[in-house]
């Protein structure tokens, strides 16, 4: 028998899916530009702790049901991990450990005292009714309890979990230690304890950091066109607040297909559309767009904000914005990266554009904790200061060190972990 204790780590295994293989690569290729101590950075290559639990329900036609469910936490070097909870039909262990990577960069990066985590269940939220996600919410929270708290590891909304399914969390939590406890989840409803500007606070911070990217980059135009794939909770606010910040969005998209007209869509009117149809598609005046053509749109700013791994080496190089603004956690792989890097078109990377979401869930906690509640316009200034620096440090760490803007990102998000655990040693 070959001597697999001395191959390759033992522990990887289960992880080796390529969405994770792709989040060590890119902790990989920053680690010898920080020149990371090798121990530090073995010990940043895996989670810290990844449960997968079992979450049995009884569906509306009465047959029982047993959904995966996944809670990783990656790093608490700086603090309770953070990170939000996904319901979604192809999710797996490797998956939500990539995403959990992702947000410890991230918090760190955002200079917040928290660790990242992500979890998810593997089902189709969109057969589900309101009575079946309640219970799956439920029993998940009841599996993953003794991992979760205010101080230990604190999960949010993310693709497919809304305010609704946070004030489950926080009440099968509460209900189990007998008191209420609003920290234990952020993007609660504010009369649950959630604060005033989260819902819109990952749409807010897209669209502070692509206005800051549009004064880098100069175009000759007052009103910069846009393209969108997705149109939840990232993307129909980033559209919003770009549209009303003055650009045209051409065009617009989510699960179903999407829509687009050169002349510009009025997002307002598009907005009263959803409400009523549930999707964009059909919205009058629009063209019938695929996913893929909306990624391959002549744009200034292409921002894709729904799923990962979109942006591969078979379309990259035939993306044709001036700035990519990735709203959506990890839609570049490293091989369309390079490619994207060389045709100069300025990338604002996911642990930067997205981090209003987890920056507000910061504060919710902030607050939540010392039971004193902020004003929305307090929250969007402290936001704008906090992402607005981000930008700068990344901005500058690029040119200074005259590399690109996702590697300036994991190069400062990577760095503050490392030394945090530099300085904490290894136990015992
Ligand atoms: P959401 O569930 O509110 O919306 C997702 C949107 O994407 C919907 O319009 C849906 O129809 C569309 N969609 C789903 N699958 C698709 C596919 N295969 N192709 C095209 N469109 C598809 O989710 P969200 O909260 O807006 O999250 C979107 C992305 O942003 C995710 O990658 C998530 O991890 C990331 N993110 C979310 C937050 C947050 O605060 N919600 C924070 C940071 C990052």
């Amino acid at each position: 028998m070959e001597n697999t204790l001395n191959s390759e780590p033992l522990m990887s295994r289960e992880l080796e899916t390529p969405t994770f293989l792709m989040a060590q690569e890119q902790l990989d290729s920053v680690a010898h530009k920080l020149n990371l101590d090798p121990g530090v950075h073995e010990r940043l290559r895996y989670p810290k702790k990844a449960l997968i639990v079992s979450v049995p329900i009884k569906l509306d036609n009465g047959e029982t049901r047993t959904f995966m469910g996944y809670r990783v936490q990656h790093d608490m070097a700086l603090g309770p991990s953070k990170g939000g909870i996904r319901y979604y039909p192809d999710i797996d262990l490797g998956e939500v450990s990539a995403m959990a990577m992702w947000m410890t960069w991230k918090c760190s990066l955002m200079n917040l005292p928290f660790g990242g985590a992500k979890g998810g269940i593997r089902c189709n939220p969109e057969i589900m009714s309101q009575r079946e996600l309640e219970k799956i919410t439920r029993r998940y929270t009841t599996e993953i309890l003794s991992i979760i708290g205010p101080e230990k590891d604190i999960p949010a909304p993310d693709m497919y979990t809304n305010e609704q399914t946070m004030a489950w969390i926080m009440d099968t939590y509460s209900n189990y230690f007998g008191y209420a406890i609003p920290g234990v989840v952020t993007g609660k409803p504010v009369g649950l304890g959630g604060s005033l500007g989260r819902v819109e606070a990952t749409g807010r911070g897209v669209t502070f950091t692509t206005l800051k990217a549009l004064e880098k980059v100069k175009l000759n135009t007052n009103n910069p066109s846009v393209a969108v794939q997705g149109f939840g909770n990232v993307g129909a606010v980033t559209a919003r607040y770009l549209y009303q910040a003055g650009c045209k969005i051409i065009a617009i998209s989510d699960i179903h297909g999407g829509i687009y007209n050169p002349k510009g869509i009025n997002i307002e009117d598009l907005f009263k559309y959803v409400k009523e149809h549930k999707t964009v598609t059909g919205f009058p005046e629009t063209e019938n767009i695929s996913n893929q053509e909306i990624l391959e749109l002549e744009c200034d700013i292409l921002a894709p904000c729904a799923v990962g791994n979109v942006l591969t080496e078979k379309n990259a190089d035939k993306i044709k914005c001036k700035i990519l603004a990735e709203g959506a956690n990890g839609p570049t792989t490293p091989a369309a990266d390079k490619i994207i890097y060389e045709k100069n078109i300025f990338i604002i990377p996911s642990i930067l554009a997205n981090a209003g979401g987890v920056t507000v869930s910061y504060f919710e906690w902030v607050q939540d904790i010392q039971r004193l509640f902020w004003s929305e316009d307090e929250v969007v200034n402290k936001l704008q200061v906090l992402i607005t620096k981000a930008f700068d440090d990344v901005y500058n760490l690029s040119i200074a060190k005259n590399v690109d803007t996702r590697t300036a990102a994991m190069m400062l998000g990577v760095g503050r972990v490392a030394e945090a655990k530099r300085l904490r040693g290894l136990y015992p």
